[in-house]
């Protein structure tokens, strides 16, 4: 807990009994989560809490930047709490997201963007997301 609390220190959150909770489910699950697996695990431990305050503590994550939400896989949102730079897969059927493996897409991506920078626009983040019928997920179709 004590390394939590300084975590949260260190990108500006101020500490509170809830936002604790929720940020050690997130390391716990340590995958792409939706609010709703979140409150399920708070649940499973007997923590009681609204999906409205779930909500809120996210996206209080995704502004200081604990965590990433997976832009491009619609609603219900979805969270990372790895905030490496890294491509997703998305199912667009089950709606369930991977990590890209290949980082030479990444690094594609980076070196093309240094040499050609978007004019007036102060780049924070590459937030690109590959959305199709994913063949890991659906095997026996092929
Ligand atoms: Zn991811």
């Amino acid at each position: 807990m004590e390394k939590l609390r300084q975590i949260f220190k260190e990108n500006g959150i101020q500490i509170t009994k809830q936002r604790l909770q929720v940020y050690q489910v997130l390391k716990e699950l340590n995958t792409h989560v939706t609010a709703e697996n979140v409150l399920e695990v708070l649940q499973q431990r007997g923590i009681s809490m609204t999906v409205a305050t779930v909500y809120n503590i996210l996206n209080l994550f995704d502004q200081k930047g604990l965590i990433i939400k997976v832009g491009a896989a619609g609603e219900p949102v979805i969270y990372d709490i790895n905030t490496y730079e890294h491509i997703h897969i998305c199912d667009q059927q089950t709606r369930l997201v991977r990590d890209c493996p290949d980082h030479r897409l990444v690094e594609l991506i980076d070196s093309y963007l240094a040499e050609h920078p978007v004019e007036g626009l102060e780049l924070q983040r590459v937030d690109i997301s590959l959305i199709g019928r994913d063949k890991t997920v659906h095997p026996a179709e092929e």
